[in-house]
């Protein structure tokens, strides 16, 4: 006699909710995926005891006749697939026939629908697998499902649940999700016979992320370039990488209106960000990919929440394309958000002028309005000016801001001070800026500095005494292995014999940093750059190489600047391509409202 037997469909279904139903969770996924596949338009969860006790789902959805209802809790019985071809060309959100049976299998059901066209409903009542009831019933149209008991006949599973807190944060996030796809339905959650999460209609998915976000402010808006031979279209919306409600909030993924996980996907929104995100923080927000049905296999994983791309790298390129692209209106919005004085036919003058005039004295100009004088020279000891004037200059290398008298109100920022040698404090209308000092200028040297050295080369500069260096024969080799690159970094070295080496330029930004030194650093940067892998390692290292000289070469903390040189970093602020954030992500400045500051002190 065999050994080997076909199993029954009562286990083969309890094998099938082993995969498919993980945790409550679960269950309100493939049981709202089902309504939005039917077409509803709201759909409405009850919730009690953490899922376990009850999971309700009512929609208004196309429904089911008696015979339908049958079927629908026999395995393999879908309504969405007929042949095998379908299978690579799927629109539905369910396709496997497997959801209704398996949840079956380990709880007690009960489905009550009625299509359209039909007078009365039917009612089916299942427990753990075993039809025990099925007659005709009055109700709305559309499907209501009603699943108690989860796992009552596999204590084992039941083990495994967290806290009932968790299950429903699983829960929420599982509806949360499926808002996001579908825009257009509406969301009811009740749990233990509370509202917690309602998302009326929405216009669109911006609407539809503000209302699950609670986010009002201003977004990073990707949208791939959508021209008529695209195939892939990147849309989306992400916090901004330094807002608070960014650190807890996740980044949700939505392949074809299906919420997936995607390491890679995740991975192109990172590098798209990259200089704009710190250290261990993680993009939030949401992202939509439409791909031809073809370009994407759903059928690799029993809940559907991975996939496969069939042109893994072409999207990889795509979304993080997208994503550069809204930084860069990021950039953009923010930046007439700064400069662009609202009430243009009444210029205002900013202080420019007369913190460029020498002899003026700071305090004149300075306030706008008729208050008490808000700073004297006193706060702003030009000490080192006083000794040689041109040292900001020379040593930070900002530039001063011009004076233009046909130029008024060039920024519409007015100057309150430097604080703590480091931030410095704009008034702008209703808001009060700070900047941080080192952070804005260190992203604009940056930005200048890659300018550059794609163009053509840093310019350098040649140091009046050439400095000679010893290097270690490891260091000598990563030399001769970058010398174009660090040619182009700005350096003129050249290998006088053995171990020797002679500096004979420097990059002309970091002429005041102490030069052997540097070339020391750089070749270190090389060293342990050269650990990475990958196809863009090399541009990842120049890019460090870039942000690590920015930083030597800016204003630091701790720098005293004058007035014109606050004004003139603001200045190159609005010159820069990119100036929100330092490159290694941290934000430049923070702006803070007349109502904040008020409430604050109550003055409300
Ligand atoms: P799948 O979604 O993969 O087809 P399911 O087991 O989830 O498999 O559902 C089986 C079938 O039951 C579906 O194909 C659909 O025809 C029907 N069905 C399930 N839920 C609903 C619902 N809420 N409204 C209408 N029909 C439903
Ligand atoms: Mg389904």
């Amino acid at each position: 006699m065999s050994k080997i037997r076909i199993l029954s469909d009562h286990v083969a279904n309890q094998i099938a909710a082993g995969e498919v139903v993980e945790r409550p969770a679960s269950v309100v996924k493939e049981l709202v995926e089902n309504s939005l596949d039917a077409g509803a338009k709201r759909i409405s969860i009850d919730i009690e005891g953490g899922g376990v006790r009850l999971i309700r789902i009512s929609d208004n959805g196309s429904g089911m006749d008696e015979d339908d209802v049958l079927l629908s809790i026999e395995r393999h019985a879908t309504s969405k697939l007929r042949e095998e071809k379908d299978l690579s060309a799927i629109a539905t959100l369910g396709f496997r026939g497997e959801a209704l049976p398996s949840i079956g299998s380990v709880a007690k059901m009960t489905i009550l629908s009625r299509p359209e066209n039909a007078d009365v409903g039917t009612r089916a009542e299942m427990t753990y697998g075993r039809l025990t009831k099925i007659h005709q019933d009055g109700c709305a149209r559309g499907t209501l499902i009603e699943i108690r008991s989860l796992f009552g006949n596999v204590p084992a599973r039941k083990k495994f649940l967290k806290t009932r807190r968790t299950e429903l944060f699983h829960i929420e996030e599982a509806v949360r999700n499926q808002a996001l796809a579908h825009p257009q339905v509406e969301f009811f959650l009740h749990t233990d016979g509370r509202q917690t999460l309602h998302f009326p209609k929405a216009r669109d998915l911006e609407e539809r992320f503000r209302q699950v976000y609670h986010y009002q402010d201003m977004l990073l808006t990707v949208r791939s370039q959508d021209t008529p031979e695209s195939t892939k279209l990147v849309q989306g919306f992400l916090l901004p990488p330094e807002s608070p409600e960014a650190r807890t909030a996740r980044l949700r993924l939505l392949v074809n209106n299906r919420s997936v996980r995607d390491r890679m996907i995740a991975h192109a929104v990172r590098e798209g960000l990259h200089g704009f995100l710190m250290k261990g923080r993680q993009p939030a927000g949401v992202l939509l990919l439409k791909l031809p049905r073809d370009q994407v296999d759903i059928n690799v994983h029993p809940a559907k929440q991975e996939i496969k791309f069939r042109a893994p790298q072409e999207i990889h390129q795509a979304v993080s394309e997208a994503v550069q692209l809204a930084i860069a209106d990021y950039q953009h919005q923010l930046k007439s958000d700064l400069f662009v004085v609202p009430n243009q036919s009444q210029p205002q003058k900013t202080q420019v002028e007369s913190f460029s005039r020498p002899g003026d004295g700071y305090q004149q100009n300075v306030s706008v309005d008729s208050e008490p004088v808000r700073y004297s020279p006193k706060n702003f000891p030009p000490v080192a000016a006083e000794k040689n004037p041109h040292v900001y200059q020379r040593e930070l290398h900002i530039g001063e801001a011009p004076v233009n008298e046909d130029k008024p109100s060039f920024t519409g920022l007015t100057l309150i001070g430097q604080c703590f040698d480091l931030y410095l404090f704009f008034e702008k209308n209703d808001e009060l800026v700070v900047i941080d000092q080192h952070a804005a200028h260190e992203r604009i040297i940056y930005e200048q500095l890659r300018r550059a050295y794609f163009k053509d080369k840093i310019t350098s500069q040649i140091l009046l005494f050439p400095k000679t260096i010893e290097l270690s024969r490891e260091e000598g080799e990563i030399f001769a292995q970058y010398q174009e690159t660090i040619a182009t970094m700005g350096f003129g070295v050249e290998h006088f014999g053995d171990d020797t080496y002679v500096i004979k330029a420097v990059p002309a930004l970091l002429g005041h940093v102490q030069a052997d030194k540097l070339l020391n650093d750089i070749l270190e940067g090389f060293k342990t750059g050269k650990k990475r892998t990958g196809k863009d390692a090399l541009a990842a290292l120049l890019d460090d190489q870039l942000a690590s000289m920015a930083c030597k070469a800016a204003v630091k903390s701790g720098n005293r600047l004058a007035p014109q040189e606050m004004i003139g970093l603001l200045e190159q602020m609005r010159e820069s391509s990119s100036f929100s954030h330092c490159p290694h992500g941290r934000p430049v400045m923070k702006t803070f409202t007349r109502d904040e500051l008020k409430k604050w002190f109550y003055r409300t």
